[in-house]
């Protein structure tokens, strides 16, 4: 006897979809999470009295239009609004790169003339090559499996159907795509343009998550990785959840309810019960056993298989391959609250380059700099921030007259040298991350009045992010498509039988996508109707 066909460990955007999903095809989905709010790293909270933002993720591009379809997510209240411009880069000489729909290449031109004949190619190479890739997110990659049984069958099928998608490419196109997959960003966009602003565009993209130089082997696919998505049709585009990132879990679980999911909050997981070599429940904090016959997993691989499966019930091997799995993105994540919207010495007052994703980080050789100084240091003295000002787009967030600003920056070590720790740096890190702001925008410290600081350390302990990575693992090649979470387990089945993975942990990996939760749905409903098993 089970209490419940499906247990999904974890109610954040993955976990729902999963469980959605489930639901939707009649399966009885029990949904538990050690938050008081379902949502995960997708949630919308007070932060200061007054003052509302998006907790962690803070802009929506990745969410994929066909989980937004079939889970309704538009009659559960979701409303993604474009921003007006898409990123604003000030320099500290005066210059500054403002880009969106009809504005790029004009701005681009006043850098430099032969970028601007460059930058709408690029923009096509990056956008033919998601393009295909965007095929790819909704379906399993192909897994590696030893033996010519029933499960290398059903594999060579995969693999026919992705090499179909593939075969689509021109062979520049898959040569283009190779070279994203392995080379650096900062030697792809050396070879491209002159412009630091330009660069940085691209560049800040290749470091959202990855603690690494914008000249480091692989950093192009993380490049990639930013640009699958969408707003409301309009590809590459990055916009705004009326109401938070909240406004989309929120959603979510309110897609799965209707189904028919049990959503049970601050029910944290201890362990997972494995039974003659097969997953059959869990254990809650609480000591409460809930049995099922699947579980579905959407926390880091690491903490699932490190932390709450028992070790022995794992094959050495892949024990020993998970207890490396390489965290750490190098994160540090601020919400603040603003009496004033700040004014930037490069384009001064109001605008719509404040709806934009403000990236000040103005060029590679910075970025290169700001990731050695946090290795050296711990954190980088000249941090690359994103600064974002969703109240601009949404008057949900902040009082009438005030603002609310998501600050995401990046190069920080996920662990401080020297034993030092982050309880004790914290607010030492958020004055200087606010300094850096104020230097571009003189005052923006003083129109300050409440903020929220989350170091990798805090976004470990109140998300269960692993070394505080955004992403549940890097964005490596070793670690991506097949190899997500390892070669062998691509198919969203762990290592022990009933156990799936439906997190950022599994392909396509982090961001608010939905579709690893999509994929594991779907391999567990074949399962249970005993299509491949
Ligand atoms: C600071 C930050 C900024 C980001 N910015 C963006 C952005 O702007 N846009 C974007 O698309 N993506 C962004 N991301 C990435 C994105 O938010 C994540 O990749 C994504 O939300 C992960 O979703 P998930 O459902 O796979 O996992 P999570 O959201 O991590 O959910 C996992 C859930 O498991 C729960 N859990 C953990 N341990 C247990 C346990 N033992 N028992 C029960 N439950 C447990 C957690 O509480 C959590 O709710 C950002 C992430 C961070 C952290």
């Amino acid at each position: 006897m089970t209490d419940t066909d499906v247990l999904i460990i974890g109610a954040g955007h993955n976990g729902l979809t999963c469980a959605a999903y489930l639901a939707m095809a009649g399966l009885r989905v029990t949904v538990v999470d050690r938050r008081k709010v379902a949502g995960g790293a997708a949630v919308t909270e007070e932060f200061s009295p007054g003052f509302r933002n998006s907790v962690a993720a803070y802009t929506v591009s990745l969410l994929n239009p066909q989980v937004i379809a079939d889970l309704k997510l538009a009659e559960h209240g979701l409303r993604v609004v474009e921003r007006k411009a898409q990123n604003f880069l000030p320099a500290s000489d005066g210059s500054y790169l403002l880009t969106g729909e009809g504005r790029t290449k004009q701005s681009v031109a006043k850098l430099s003339p032969r970028d601007a004949d460059r930058i709408d190619g690029f923009a096509r190479e990056l956008e033919d090559i998601a393009d295909v890739l965007r095929q790819l997110v909704l379906r399993p990659p192909p897994n590696m499996v030893e033996g010519f049984g029933v499960s290398a069958v059903r594999e060579a099928f995969n693999a026919l159907g992705t090499a179909n998608v593939l075969r689509k490419m021109t062979l520049e196109q898959q040569r283009s795509l190779l070279d994203l997959f392995t080379r650096s960003a900062g030697e792809m966009l050396d070879e491209r343009f002159e412009s630091n602003l330009v660069k940085a565009l691209y560049g800040f993209d290749a470091i959202v998550g990855n603690y690494a130089s914008p000249y480091a082997a692989g950093s192009a696919y993380v490049m990639l990785h930013h640009a699958f998505g969408e707003v409301n049709g309009k590809k590459g585009a990055w916009g705004h959840a009326i109401g938070g990132m909240g406004a989309i879990t929120q959603a979510m679980a309110r897609a799965a309810r209707g189904y028919g999911a049990d959503i049970r909050l601050q029910a944290g997981v201890r362990e997972v019960i494995v039974e003659r070599d097969r997953a059959a429940g869990v254990v809650l904090d609480n000591g409460e056993t809930v049995r099922a016959k699947y579980i579905a997993s959407s926390v880091n691989p690491k903490l699932l298989y490190t932390r709450l499966v028992p070790s022995g019930a794992l094959p050495p091997e892949f024990f020993a391959r998970m207890k490396n799995w390489r965290n750490g993105s190098g994160t540090f994540r601020m919400n603040v609250a603003l009496s004033a919207l700040p004014s930037f010495t490069a384009l001064p007052g109001p605008g719509d380059h404040l709806t934009a994703g403000i990236i000040l980080g103005p060029s590679l050789g910075y970025m290169d700099r700001a990731w050695q100084d946090a290795r050296d240091h711990g954190w980088s003295r000249k941090p690359v921030v994103e600064v974002l000002i969703p109240s601009t787009l949404d008057d949900t967030l902040a009082p009438a007259g005030k603002h609310v600003a998501s600050l995401f920056c990046q190069h920080v070590a996920p662990e401080l040298p020297d034993g030092k720790s982050w309880d004790a740096h914290r607010d030492e890190v958020a004055d200087l991350m606010i300094a850096t702001v104020d230097a571009y925008a003189p005052g923006f410290a003083n129109s300050v009045i409440g903020r929220q600081i989350l170091s990798p350390l805090d976004l470990e302990r109140q998300f269960g992010l692993l070394g505080g990575d955004i992403f549940h693992g890097a964005l490596s090649l070793n670690q991506l498509f097949s190899a997500r979470p390892m070669l062998g387990h691509a198919d969203y089945r762990g290592p022990v039988r009933g156990l799936y993975h439906c997190g950022s942990g599994a392909h396509p990996g982090g961001g608010v996508t939905g579709a690893p939760g999509h994929n594991a749905a779907r391999v567990i409903l074949g399962d249970h109707r005993g299509l491949f098993r």
